[in-house]
């Protein structure tokens, strides 16, 4: 989509800092990040949100989620322990309508969230 920020950096319009990249995902670095380690993933495909995930979708989600956790033992954080989470929709703070994993390590991370 044109005018999806995401999209954009999944076709390299929009420059990231980029950590992984394969036929299905994109993993860039947080341009905000709330954490030592913060990495956006994202399919290539553009689904708006986790309520938008059709059937045919269950192999991106598998594969990503899989990415995330060999991220996650690449960037050193995989033994101290890491979070994994979606915001979906405004209530939970979803600022880009294009369906992202934040991958959060490298310090203590509370529960519950805010
Ligand atoms: P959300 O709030 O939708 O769950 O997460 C969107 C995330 O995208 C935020 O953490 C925000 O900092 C990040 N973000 C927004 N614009 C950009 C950008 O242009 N580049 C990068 N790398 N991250 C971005
Ligand atoms: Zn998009």
């Amino acid at each position: 989509m044109a005018d999806c920020l995401f999209c954009r950096i999944v076709s390299g319009d929009i420059e990231s800092n980029v950590v992984h990249q394969d036929d299905t995902v994109v993993a860039f670095r947080d341009i905000n990040p709330q954490s030592p380690t913060h990495i956006v993933i994202v399919p290539r495909k553009h689904i708006p949100s986790l309520s938008d995930l059709a059937d045919v979708d269950d192999g991106i989600v598998g594969h990503l989620v899989r990415i995330a956790a060999e991220i996650a033992r690449t960037e050193g954080i995989a033994e101290q322990g890491y979070r994994l989470v979606a915001n979906c929709g405004p209530a939970a703070g979803q600022s880009v309508d294009h369906l992202h994993f934040h991958l959060l390590g490298g310090r203590n991370l509370s529960w519950p969230p805010g």
